[in-house]
């Protein structure tokens, strides 16, 4: 047994309702192609829990949690200052939320007690929730409740997230500015063309938490090598010099090139690289402990492979998964601009890390 796989039927209320980009029917997609794929001996599925309030209370407010489930909140109402207008809360959306929550609790608990190290946590990376505002169709914020619960339940002193979604993690990064438990890399599309606007490379942290936001925002169409590049030199060193007791990469399917939302260039092939290159992070600093939770992608034929090349990208078996829309594959990596964007963040932020200091 190499994986296990936090991930309930119930997750598919996580739905934003017709015409919107974000529906509950892609974590039975993921479910069926990984069934199809991957050998039943190589992974096991597990049933997430709920996110109990105590959990949800460790990154949200009282106030926040009370007005999801109150009701107003998807009748028209005077509420609207707790949710974005792109994230309109439906009927069992605040329960599904809870659940993914869940499933990313159980994945790291899991992982962090040697279950099998690396595990998933399906429906993930809600990662632009913050205390108490809803956006970018995300409510409760997992990646941030996970960490919060490592540190306060699990006694853990370092964790490293890595963001590899094509956003930047403005929720994730809000919550942890100025916190130095928590290293969070940040790899997203350059914050001037996509939402949410913010994830620059002079965005570090605050006060204690100086130098522990490290943000790097890609031109549009970077690609395989771009990513690999910003692995090798940023991830890597970073958490070699951290030392985190745990990695938790959080991201989909939407940096790849076919996205329908997002302007990046990765590959199938690419999205896998970038699983294994986080695991083999994993592997040389905390003894593979590695939670993957994946969620986000907006082209229904990368979704699923797209979350399969990540997540069997650290120990899973040699997939051959078959690259849709080849056709629209862009030649320009921008490696050239990328390397430029690596330059900046190793100079704004080697005050604080001896591996860029050199
Ligand atoms: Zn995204």
């Amino acid at each position: 047994m190499t994986l296990s796989i936090a991930y309930s039927d119930k997750m598919k209320g996580y739905d934003f309702g017709p015409g919107h980009p974000f529906r509950g029917d892609r974590y039975a997609r993921f479910m069926d192609l990984l069934r199809r794929m991957v050998s039943s001996a190589d992974f096991e599925v597990v049933e997430p829990r709920y996110a109990s309030d105590e959990e949800l209370l460790l990154v949200h407010d009282r106030e926040y949690l009370d007005f999801l489930r109150s009701g107003r909140a998807w009748a028209w109402s005077p509420g609207r200052e707790f949710l974005s207008p792109d994230t309109p809360l439906q009927p069992g959306l605040e329960e599904a939320a809870r659940l993914i929550v869940g499933a990313a609790l159980t994945a790291a608990e899991t992982a962090w007690r040697g279950g099998p190290a690396h595990a998933v946590g399906v429906g993930g990376g809600l990662h632009h929730a913050r205390r108490d505002y809803g956006a970018g169709f995300c409510i409760y914020n997992d990646v941030a409740v996970c960490v919060r619960s490592l540190l306060e339940n699990q006694g853990a002193k370092r964790i490293l997230v890595v963001d590899t979604d094509a956003h930047a993690g403005d929720g994730t990064c809000h919550i942890f500015y100025q916190e130095p438990r928590v290293l969070f890399i940040d790899i997203h599309q350059d914050p001037r063309t996509l939402y949410p606007g913010t994830g620059f490379v002079r965005e570090i942290g605050d006060g204690r938490g100086t130098g522990f936001t490290v943000n790097v925002p890609l031109p549009p169409g970077a690609s395989d090598d771009a990513y690999e590049y910003v692995l090798d030199e940023i991830v890597r060193p970073l958490a070699e010099e951290f030392q985190p007791e745990m990695v938790i990469r959080n991201g989909g399917s939407d940096p790849h090139f076919a996205d329908e939302l997002t302007d990046l260039g990765l590959t199938l092939k690419g999205l896998k690289m970038v699983g294994a290159k986080v695991g083999a992070v994993a592997e040389a600093v905390c003894g593979g402990r590695l939670v993957d939770l994946v969620g986000s992608g907006y082209n229904q034929a990368v979704l699923a492979p797209g979350w399969l090349a990540l997540v069997s990208g650290p120990t899973g078996p040699d997939l051959q998964l078959e690259e849709p829309f080849l056709f629209s594959l862009r030649t320009d990596h921008r490696l050239a601009e990328t390397r430029e964007v690596v330059k900046s963040v190793k100079e704004t932020l080697k005050p604080y890390w001896r591996c860029f200091a050199g």
